[in-house]
């Protein structure tokens, strides 16, 4: 049997009526001509939706009021909607996004001294069935559109008064595999780096992916391109097959020859980040391991200590999942339980063993524990779900 990650993920339903969120510049230029408007008014759309990031049709002054009226007639607009914010002790924010067929999903807004980050979802759930994380034990309900993944930072952006200037960081570090939707993920990039859309720089933009070396191909062809974090969370075959299934289609070596191939801009890294689960992937032996795999392509890693969940054995006794969720992230756990976070120590140590091999190593704490908005611990009730 083929496994879920390469059959092509449900899409999300379309719509009755045409919908201007998430499209691009062409597309956009085809719906005012259909509207018989000259193309140029499809510039105007773009930059009302994207630069200004306006969410209804009355905001886009710009336009003569006849033309707002008929867009309100015969146009959707129809962005994912906050339909909860859980603040954390942090200053990290965490939101929940109601998507227009009542699904939802979950983004996280992070504000740091200079710049904020965004960690924003790729799919409803996720085919790749880590037994460490919470979206994992989802299953994949479908892919996002672009304009969910754009709609996630127009929310975010607008939601926290985002001023000019300061800059935004993407990281695709929430629920989904990234590269399992990799043409809603691309078209959304076009919108989000369009310098008359959202302006983000592509490097400021890090997709991060579990291992899925087809996807990894073929993002690397692009000419441009988000940057590269590979999920690698443990150092032998049998331990990383254990607790990531893709290995057992890709393994630790096909990854390490499919990175060492991608093409890298000058001064570019991976990042590779690296789960610690205590007394599984946290030995000293690991830290030599997982160095010498690091060392094969430009690389900084980032360590990062296991965040408990509801199908873990520290679970915090909150959580975002509802009733339903949490039947199934138990019946599903596996070896979900019985994750533990490493020793500080262990990390300490660790850190120290990778700095000293001459690499680039950073610990993150990750945000939004408080609120079960960490790394690994998104994970919704679609209400909807059947
Ligand atoms: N699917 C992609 C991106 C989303 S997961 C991927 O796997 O890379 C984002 C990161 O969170 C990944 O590095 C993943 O290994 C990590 N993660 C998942 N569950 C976690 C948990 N319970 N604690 C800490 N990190 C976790
Ligand atoms: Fe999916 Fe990433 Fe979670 Fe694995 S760690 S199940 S790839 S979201």
């Amino acid at each position: 049997m083929k496994p879920a990650w390469d059959l092509p993920a449900p899409e999300a339903a379309t719509h009755a009526r045409p919908d201007a969120a998430g499209l691009g510049l062409a597309e956009l230029k085809a719906l005012v001509i259909s509207l018989g408007e000259p193309a140029w008014r499809g510039a105007q759309l773009f930059e009302g939706l994207y630069r200004h990031r306006w969410a209804r049709w009355d905001q886009f002054t710009p336009l003569s009021k006849e033309l707002r009226t008929r867009l309100e007639a015969s146009v959707d607009l129809c962005w994912p909607e906050i339909v909860q914010s859980q603040p954390s002790e942090d200053g990290a924010t965490k939101h929940v996004f109601q998507l227009a067929d009542g699904k939802q999903v979950e983004g996280v807004f992070m504000p740091y001294e200079k710049r904020v980050t965004l960690c924003l979802s790729s799919q409803v759930g996720c085919a790749m069935g880590c037994t460490f994380c919470a979206t994992g034990q989802m299953g994949i309900l479908r892919n996002l559109s672009a304009a969910e993944i754009v709609g996630q930072v127009v929310a975010m952006l607008n939601h926290h008064g985002h001023p000019e200037g300061v800059p935004v960081n993407l990281v695709f570090m929430g629920m989904g595999e990234p590269l399992h939707n990799l043409d809603h993920l691309m078209a959304a990039f076009a919108i989000l780096t369009d310098p008359k859309g959202l302006a983000i720089p592509p490097r400021r933009i890090t997709v991060s992916t579990s291992g899925l070396v087809s996807g990894i191909e073929r993002m690397g062809a692009f000419p441009k391109r988000p940057r590269l974090a590979l999920s690698l969370n443990a150092t032998t075959d049998e331990q990383r097959s254990r607790i990531m299934p893709v290995n057992r289609v890709w393994n630790l070596e096909a990854l390490a020859s499919a990175l060492g191939r991608f093409p890298l801009q000058s001064g570019e890294r991976i990042t590779l980040e690296y789960v610690l689960l205590k007394g599984i992937t946290d030995s000293l032996e690991d830290g030599r391991r997982l160095a010498a795999f690091a060392r094969r392509f430009p690389s900084k890693i980032n360590l990062i200590p296991f965040n408990p969940h509801e199908g873990g054995a520290g679970a915090e006794p909150h959580g975002t999942g509802g009733s339903a969720q949490r039947v199934r992230a138990t019946e599903g756990a596996h070896e979900g339980n019985g994750f533990e976070p490493p020793d500080e120590a262990r990390v300490g140590a660790l850190c120290h063993l990778l700095a000293e091999a001459g690499l680039s190593v950073s610990v993150r704490r990750s945000r939004g524990q408080d609120v079960a908005g960490a790394c690994g611990q998104l994970v919704r009730n679609p209400r909807t779900e059947d």
